[in-house]
């Protein structure tokens, strides 16, 4: 098969007046970026709002390896087998970081015959919507940096101040840092860090808010740090929300691309799918639930984490309701559920993997059995993908429709990676199926419950757990959270993707363990309480190869190299 950037370049694309017509959006709501690329007023939702709703599904994964299980794939073969059977489908994912593109994991444009194009714009700058968050979130930090210098009116306790700097660059050496050193004009010396630009609570702001009003709202609420009595002083009262609401007012606006079988696609936010809720933005949703038949939104990593979020965070900030979940599931991830197996990233697979291995698939398929569980916990109809994969054998994709027919879930295989979306129209057709289901969603706890008990709730229903053990100096944050008036925010829940248990080495679906809560951190301004459970980096490092070193630039100026 050629290469990702090959059938990327080799795609026929449309005008972009045509991609948005086919979605029923006029030139007017249009701003393009170049060619390939253009940004949707945020004027559309509203001019939209007359048509008819979109039928919504969310697709999720069981647990994945560390090599990712096909998501954005399956969300991209998928919208393209809606375009086989006549449909309009239209999908949503998030734009990916620029630091992981010249890191390990490669782009996020999905791949083979299933991939969004330009795959260079999509996984370079874009529209400069992550360099917007990168200068919003630092303007913050430099006022409160800048308060303490001019003599720190609002008393702010230094050493309680959680609002770090950002940028879209992996660099371990910006992990931890002393800033202000110097004379005494040249700041305060504190110690603070570096995360990556896709942590940042702006990010996840972005991506949860309703509208350029809803959005000043938010920043305005965001907590940069404590007084020393243990009040929370936020952006409004550093009055720099207005700024950098102002420098997000284009980045608000979601992105339109098309996949390489002219398919719509909207690209917008990329909120970090641990600390934050890893969903692409509620405005987009807006806009596709109105512009299509079937909108097709990808949740990050696998039920537990980010579909879990979709339905009880962005969905309950959005008021949308999802008609069907579709769960990716791989034959290798459930071989490696089966405990047998080590998968590396950036490793070839071990070649008893890709042994015929019924026994291995089957004892590995609890985690899926879980997963659909955890849809089914939120009233809402879950479909199997079986992603293929050539290393497959017939027997143990067979075995994995198998479970899911055991489990009463619909279920199919598909190849839209080496056939695009026609090798989704199975998958397509099972899922417009469970879309005619009556929907019984609902989220999984009421948000007016004490926080600890919306995290039991979520430890015990949907990782398996038998109970959390809260550290004392977790408990003393969330007695100063409920005091500070957050208690009634929804949970996520920061711990490890490659299991459903707060340990990424025990796979399967993991029994006797309690999820132990080292830490509550709040995002008071995207509106979400995170307890962190196990060791959770956000500022990721380069490898020993990283992939910037093979990326270049050819005698004809294009860009070779990406993955
Ligand atoms: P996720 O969104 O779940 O992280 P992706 O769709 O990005 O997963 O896929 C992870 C990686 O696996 C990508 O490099 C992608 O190109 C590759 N991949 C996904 N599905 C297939 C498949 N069916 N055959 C071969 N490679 C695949
Ligand atoms: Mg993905």
């Amino acid at each position: 098969m050629p290469s990702d950037l090959m059938i990327s370049r080799g795609a026929a694309l449309r005008p972009m007046e045509r991609i948005a017509a086919e979605m029923g959006i006029g030139d007017h709501l249009l701003e393009p970026y170049g060619h390939s690329v253009a940004k949707i007023s945020l004027d559309a939702p509203d001019e939209l709002s007359d048509r008819p709703r979109a039928r919504y599904v969310v697709v999720t994964a069981v647990t994945p390896t560390p090599l990712g299980e096909g998501k954005t794939t399956t969300t991209v073969g998928l919208g393209q087998a809606f375009g086989v059977l006549g449909q309009c489908g239209v999908v949503a994912i998030r734009q990916p970081s620029m630091g992981p593109t010249f890191g390990i994991k490669g782009g996020a444009a999905g791949g083979g015959y299933a991939q969004v194009t330009p795959m260079e714009s999509l996984n370079l700058h874009l529209t400069g919507d992550m360099h917007a968050v990168t200068a919003a979130h630092n303007l913050l930090a430099a006022m409160v940096d800048n308060h303490i210098h001019q003599g720190n009116h609002l008393g702010i306790d230094p050493h309680s101040i959680t609002w770090n700097r950002v940028m879209d660059v992996n660099d371990r050496n910006l992990r931890q840092i002393v800033t202000g050193l110097g004379g005494r004009a040249d700041g305060t010396p504190r110690q603070t860090g570096f995360d990556i630009t896709a942590a940042s609570e702006v990010m996840a702001v972005l991506a949860l808010s309703t509208s350029l009003r809803d959005l000043r709202e938010r920043l305005g609420r965001i907590v940069v740090g404590y007084t020393k009595d243990g009040e929370p002083v936020t952006a409004e009262m550093l009055r720099a929300a207005g700024a950098m609401a102002v420098i997000l007012r284009e980045a608000l606006k979601p992105n339109l691309m098309q996949t390489v079988e002219q398919t719509p696609v909207l690209v917008h936010c990329g909120p970090f799918g641990n600390i934050a809720h890893g969903n692409s933005s509620i405005i987009a949703d807006r806009i596709g639930i109105r512009a299509a038949d079937y909108l097709i939104t990808e949740a990050g990593f696998g039920a537990d984490m980010g579909a879990e979020r979709f339905f009880n965070i962005k969905c309950r900030a959005s008021g949308l309701v999802p008609d069907a979940a579709v769960i990716v599931t791989t034959v290798r991830a459930l071989k490696a559920h089966s405990g047998q197996y080590r998968i590396v990233a950036g490793r070839p697979l071990p070649d008893e993997l890709l042994e015929e291995n019924v026994d291995d698939v089957l004892a590995g398929a609890v985690n899926l059995r879980q997963q659909i569980a955890n849809v089914r916990a939120h009233g809402v109809t879950p479909v199997v993908a079986v992603n293929s994969f050539p290393t497959d054998h017939p027997s143990e994709q067979q075995a994995i429709l198998d479970v899911a027919a055991e489990e009463g879930a619909r279920a199919a295989v598909s190849t839209h990676f080496s056939g695009g979306g026609k090798g989704a129209v199975q998958l397509a057709e099972a899922v417009a199926d469970a879309c005619e289901e009556p929907s019984s969603f609902h989220h999984l706890y009421d948000t007016e419950l004490p926080l600890t008990e919306k995290i039991e709730t979520i430890a015990r229903r949907i990782y398996g757990a038998d109970g959390i053990d809260v550290a004392p100096a977790a408990q003393r944050q969330i007695d100063t959270y409920e005091r500070a008036g957050f208690g009634n925010l929804p949970i996520c829940i920061a711990k490890t993707h490659l299991s459903l248990s707060a340990d990424p080495s025990l796979k399967g679906a993991p029994r006797g363990w309690r999820l132990p809560v080292r830490e509550v951190r709040a995002s008071a301004g995207a509106g979400f309480v995170y307890p962190i459970c196990g060791d959770m980096r956000t500022m990721p490092a380069l490898s020993s190869s990283p992939a910037a070193e093979t990326i270049d630039i050819d005698q004809d100026g294009e860009i070779i190299g990406l993955r």
